[in-house]
């Protein structure tokens, strides 16, 4: 084994919950099972409050579950100190000491993981390389801009050549600019250290669809969905997933009968559309469910599927123009590229949209979507009017949450 490779070691949680409060009444995770494949980048994406910080420092130590179990690689961690994980963590905050110069505080971690002192300085100068910092060794954390800072923090953790790394928001404190080049040096050192399981908190959808080999959705405690960026977006499970993943269209609509060529149709607000079957078992006829629409995919004028409605608004974009229209009281959104007359508002337009393009799902229990921004909820209809089919959360009683709504 070279020095530079840790053994592969992924992450696995068995049925872990986390509870806070004297008597364990704040449900903050709720029986999560997940497993990071060693080399795998895994997202934690989901608003504020949703129990993905909790999951880090489980992993970590730093809570204590009160049932289930983590794993990295084969060993059941669960009952271990945090020094003796194997892993290295970077927070939001940077965390670095303000007394100490660059290169002590990335030795900081492998004095308390007993390195050789003799291969201290070795393993620093290593470390800050690979972070483009070893210019800065010598330098004080006030000296440096807080992208520098957030560097050094990586290199502390990478310093200990940990099998498992955890970050959790690490670059929220940055600016957007500053974001954008770390998220790429970030998928350098993942193609530099290919062995090494990254578990990556964030609630930015753009960080976890660039970086992630796969992404988990949080929300309320609790997993809501699990898959690569792809398969998240083309085809999500869940409104939720739908409207925090990519913008989407959440139409209502009323199942009707299979047609015998596996083509779904449904119908909304009187209008028969078609739709790709849903791999497994959708939705029985006469059932409520959601159609879900990308705005990229609807077109104007009409199509396999057409909707008719009034133009509510129109928003330049750049790249594209945003149309919203009004349809039976639900607004749908359009992003259309290059049109040669822009529709006025009071407009009346036809859009279509390809079946293959949309995705029935199922109704969401009340206030699964409250965190989408208030352009996605249809015209004269909040998502808490929906009807509630799937069942609520058993412990959302828990104070706070899942209330964030920064998504
Ligand atoms: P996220 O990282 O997704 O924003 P957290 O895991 O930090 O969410 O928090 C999940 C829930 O647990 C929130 O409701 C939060 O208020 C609560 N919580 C987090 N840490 C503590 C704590 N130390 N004591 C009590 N409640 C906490
Ligand atoms: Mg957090």
């Amino acid at each position: 084994m070279s020095p530079k490779t840790p053994p592969a070691s992924g992450i696995r949680f068995e049925q872990v919950s986390v509870a806070y409060g004297r008597r364990g009444e704040s449900v903050a995770l709720d029986s999560l099972d997940l497993t990071v494949e060693p080399g795998e980048v895994m997202a934690l994406l989901g608003p504020s409050g949703s129990g993905k910080t909790t999951a880090l420092r489980a992993v970590a130590g730093f809570v204590q579950p009160v049932s289930g179990r983590v794993f990295i690689g084969d060993r059941d961690v669960t009952g271990l100190p945090p020094h003796r994980r194997g892993i290295g963590m970077v927070v939001q905050q940077y965390a670095l000491f303000p007394h100490m110069r660059v290169e002590q505080n990335v030795a900081f971690g492998l004095k308390a993981n007993r390195v050789p002192r003799r291969e201290i300085a070795g393993r620093v100068a290593e470390a800050l390389e690979m972070v483009g910092m070893a210019a800065y060794a010598r330098r004080y954390p006030r000296e440096l801009s807080g992208g520098q800072q957030q560097r050094v923090a990586i290199a502390r953790a990478l310093a200990i050549r940990p099998g498992v790394l955890l970050l959790d928001e690490p670059l929220s404190a940055l600016d957007a600019q500053l974001r954008s080049g770390m998220l790429a040096e970030l998928a350098r050192l993942h193609r530099e250290l290919p062995d090494v399981s990254i578990l990556y908190v964030t609630h930015d959808q753009v960080e976890a669809l660039t970086l992630a080999d796969r992404i988990a959705v949080m929300d309320k405690a609790r997993l809501q969905d699990c898959g690569t960026p792809q398969d998240l977006y083309r085809r999500p499970r869940t409104e939720f997933t739908a409207s925090f993943v990519g913008n989407a269209n959440l139409l209502p609509v009323t199942v009707a009968a299979d047609d015998a060529d596996g083509t779904e149709r449904v119908d909304f607000a009187g209008t028969t559309l078609a739709v790709a079957p849903s791999p497994g078992d959708g939705p029985a006829p006469g059932a409520a469910a959601t159609l879900c629409v990308r705005p990229h995919l609807v077109g104007l004028g009409e199509g396999e599927n057409t909707l008719r409605g009034t133009v509510a608004e129109v928003q330049w974009r750049g790249s594209t123009h945003r149309l919203f229209v009004d349809v039976a009281g639900h607004r749908v959104k359009a992003d259309v590229r290059e049109l040669r007359t822009t529709p006025l508002l009071g407009d009346q337009v036809a859009l279509h949209f390809a079946a293959q393009d949309a995705v029935l799902l199922p109704v969401d229990s009340v206030g699964a979507t409250a965190s989408a921004p208030a352009d996605r909820a249809p015209a004269g209809q909040t998502p808490a009017d929906r009807p509630a089919a799937a069942p609520t959360l058993a412990k959302s009683a828990a104070p706070g949450a899942g209330g964030g709504t920064d998504g």
